[in-house]
């Protein structure tokens, strides 16, 4: 999609959901963090999600369908049968989050393979208005990555590639669902060093990473993710595709998009990442 289409976008949908968006606080509680659920089509609703204080009392939408064997056809005509995943034990896992504290009942997580593939869970979500969480590493410490009630989980660990490496102008591109501590490694055999380091490296993916604007250990010496990331590939609750994968440093052009995805919790739109670039700074430099 072309940059300003894709800036039209999403000054409609923000617009959309200032207009449109019906949540409620709870007295006394100050600080929420938003994981808007929001289905863009007219039944267009917005369900927050609010601290562990408040959590219980939330209700769940009852404008959000409940999966059913159509929806599971569906889903494994696209993905097949291994990207379906409905075996308990692995729900289990998928349900609770790192610290334990949260735990949602999804009866189904999907594990795409290509932007695609994504595009096509998310557009067909969004018609049935299917409520999805998108998953990572899983290690998020404030309970973000798992359901709060049975909404799909999108876990895109298995796009999981290194797409390219140039060691002239130091740019990595590659796919969400990398394990942050295999980029590490992988950059190190190059003679490179990753700008993102941190103590949940062996589990949590890049996507993950970019999604929190994690810091980590490397971040005074480094910046922020919103430095190293050159560009990113997302794809919005409808499913339509965003590439901002450019690799142009001085990219003069246009809104510089992909600041709304990086550290994305409080954004409107529902987003997945599946490609990005990190810039690395060579070793001893
Ligand atoms: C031991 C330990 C140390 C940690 N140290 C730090 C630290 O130093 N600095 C720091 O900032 N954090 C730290 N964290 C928190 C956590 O590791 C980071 O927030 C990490 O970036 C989360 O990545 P993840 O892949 O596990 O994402 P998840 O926990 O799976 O998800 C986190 C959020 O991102 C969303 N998300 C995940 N993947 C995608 C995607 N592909 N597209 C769109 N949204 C997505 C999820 O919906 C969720 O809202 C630490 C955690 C642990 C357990």
């Amino acid at each position: 999609m072309e940059k300003w289409r894709v800036t039209y976008s999403l000054l409609k949908y923000s617009s959309n959901f200032d207009r449109r968006s019906n949540y409620s606080f709870t007295s006394g509680v100050r600080y929420f963090y938003g994981r808007s659920y929001i289905p863009f089509n007219k039944n267009y609703a917005v369900q927050l999600r609010y601290l562990a204080s408040v959590a219980s009392t939330t209700q769940r939408n009852p404008d959000f369908s409940q999966i059913n064997m159509d929806d599971i056809s569906y889903f494994k005509k696209i993905l097949g049968e291994r990207g379906v995943v409905q075996d308990e034990e692995k729900l289990d896992d998928a349900n609770t989050d790192w610290m334990r504290k949260y735990k949602g009942s999804s009866k189904l997580m999907l594990q795409p393979r290509t932007t695609e593939e994504v595009s096509q869970i998310l557009k067909y979500c969004n018609s049935r208005c299917l409520a999805v969480v998108p998953q990572g590493g899983n290690t998020g410490l404030v309970g973000g990555s798992v359901p709060v009630f049975d909404e799909v989980i999108i876990n895109v660990g298995s796009m999981n590639n290194i797409l390219s490496f140039d060691k002239v102008s130091g740019i990595l591109v590659c796919e969400a669902g990398c394990i942050l501590e295999n980029l590490i490694s992988f950059l190190d055999n190059q003679g490179f060093i990753m700008p993102l380091d941190l103590g949940a490296k062996g589990s949590c993916q890049i996507g993950g990473n970019v999604s929190t604007n994690a810091g980590g250990l490397r971040l005074i010496r480094y910046g922020s993710l919103h430095g190293s990331v050159l560009g990113l590939e997302a794809v919005l609750a409808n499913g339509t595709v965003l590439d901002m994968l450019a690799s142009l440093r001085k990219d003069n052009t246009g809104y510089d998009l992909k600041h709304l995805f990086i550290g994305k919790l409080t954004l409107n739109s529902f987003l997945i990442g599946y490609c990005l670039k990190e810039q690395v700074q060579i070793l001893n430099e």
